[in-house]
């Protein structure tokens, strides 16, 4: 299912959360939309599902207007035929595993074939066997994929994830975000996933949307919003940013300790050194800024290191804040 918003704006009292905003989701994707807390990922999440009417513009799905404005259109959510998976997974624990899968179902009164379809539900997730258990008897991995399974069950078009990982420990997180992967991608299936958590949407996503205060900064691929980032806040939000300049900054790997023709050259003393397991991470003051940096070898807060970068690594943009 191919997404196209059209200048979509949402204000709460008066105040604008979601400012004109165009963009296009490809079918079959994995599309994250990621940006700190309160920048307005839920709400633009909940506006694709018809849980939140914009106040603006336009939502299409596929060849489907589900929203507009200005021709007074609005499908419920049980008319978008997209699945939704929350971050509180959100499953009744006075229901069975099969009963919480066949709850979307039962709710869209499409029922021929049911007992086959939440089973199949379940296999996919690689819960089979455990439909007549209760919530509370399953780890949180596994009420996740039982809320995945609910998602799928009713065969959407689209899967919209909203921060799923995010009440799981470290380890389990970690294994799901390709498990989570894995299914969608298995399944074909669009998915739109918000995060404020960038690792975890540099790891999954075919593309990111980079919201800031309600404006999408940067739509793009990861390597795009790692290597050339459109702004000043993306390239902040996204991995460790070394600035030159108000224009200029450079990622940890472009330094390096020898000097070759044509790097810049800086001797700085570390200040703080943390072992990471396969290098160090290093801190450097740098006028008003502080540098981060890996280092192969140990050295020691004081000692002086040799920083070495490839012009061409440095990355420059335009000032378009107001700063
Ligand atoms: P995110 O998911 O990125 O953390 P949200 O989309 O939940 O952000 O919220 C964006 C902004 O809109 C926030 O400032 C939030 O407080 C506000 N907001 C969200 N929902 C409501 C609501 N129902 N009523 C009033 N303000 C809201
Ligand atoms: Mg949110």
């Amino acid at each position: 299912m191919e997404i196209k918003f059209h200048q979509v704006t949402k204000s709460f009292d008066g105040r604008q959360v979601i400012r004109p905003t165009t963009l296009t989701v490809e079918d079959g994707s994995f599309t994250t939309l990621l940006g700190p807390s309160g920048c307005g990922k839920t709400t633009l999440l909940r506006m694709i599902a018809g849980l939140e009417t914009p106040d603006g513009g336009e939502i299409w799905l596929d060849d489907v207007c589900v929203f507009s404005h200005e021709r007074g259109i609005n499908l419920p959510p049980e008319r978008r035929n997209l699945g939704f998976v929350f971050q509180d997974f959100a499953l009744w624990p006075h229901m069975t595993i099969f009963e919480n899968v066949a709850f979307g179902l039962r709710a869209r009164n499409d029922t021929d074939d049911l007992k086959n379809r939440v089973l199949e539900a379940l296999r996919t997730v690689h819960l089979e066997d455990f439909e007549k258990r209760y919530p509370h008897q399953m780890s949180g991995g596994q009420q996740q994929r039982v809320a995945f399974a609910r998602a799928i069950a009713v065969r959407p078009g689209c899967i919209l994830f909203d921060e799923p990982l995010s009440a799981l420990d470290a380890l389990l997180r970690e294994e799901m975000r390709h498990e989570l992967r894995e299914l969608t991608e298995a399944l074909g299936i669009t998915s739109v996933f918000v995060t404020h958590d960038q690792t975890e949407a540099m790891s999954m996503s075919d593309r990111i949307a980079v919201l800031n205060g309600g404006v999408v900064e940067q739509y793009d691929t990861p390597e795009n919003i790692y290597h050339r980032p459109a702004t000043a806040f993306v390239a902040r939000f996204v991995g460790k940013s070394n600035w030159l300049s108000e224009t200029e900054l450079f990622r940890p790997e472009a330094a390096v300790n020898e000097h070759m023709e044509g790097t810049l050259h800086y001797d700085l003393p570390v200040q703080k050194v943390q072992y990471l397991g396969d290098s160090y991470e290093v801190t450097v003051p740098y006028h008003d800024v502080t540098w981060t940096l890996r280092s192969g070898r140990k050295v020691t807060p004081g000692q002086k290191m040799s920083i070495n970068i490839d012009p061409q690594k440095i990355i420059t943009f335009q000032m378009k804040e107001v700063m």
